[in-house]
């Protein structure tokens, strides 16, 4: 997708600090982290939000989450983190191509903002 951040990222355009890459997926630092750990875990395939996805889409899902458990597990955080995707602009979702955040390193506060 041209105009996609993310896209540029997985084309090596934009630089980003990369932690994982696979056939299916690339996980780098957030930008702007919201916690000790903030990783963003995207599909190398463009997918604008949960809404876009479908069937097929399934198990790169899954996958995400995955590496998103794995990440937690190398850093030492599996005693609480969170996985969550954004979805429209109400939920604060600024880059349109799909994204889990894994965040942690901190205690995690319930209701999110
Ligand atoms: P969201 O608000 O859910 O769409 O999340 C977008 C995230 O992307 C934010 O947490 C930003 O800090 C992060 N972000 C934006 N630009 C970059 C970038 N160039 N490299 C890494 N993270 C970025
Ligand atoms: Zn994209």
């Amino acid at each position: 997708m041209p105009d996609c951040l993310f896209c540029k990222i997985l084309e090596g355009r934009i630089p980003a600090r990369i932690i994982h890459q696979d056939e299916l997926a690339v996980a780098f630092e957030d930008i702007n982290p919201q916690a000790p750990t903030h990783v963003l875990v995207i599909p190398r395939k463009h997918i604008a939000s949960l809404d876009e996805a479908v069937p097929d889409d399934a198990a790169l899902i899954g996958h995400l989450h995955l590496l998103a458990a794995r990440i937690a597990a190398d850093r030492k955080i599996t005693r609480g983190y969170r996985t969550l995707f954004n979805n429209g602009p109400m939920s604060g979702q600024s880059v349109f191509h799909l994204h889990l955040h894994v965040l942690g390193g901190r205690p995690m506060t319930w209701p999110p903002g």
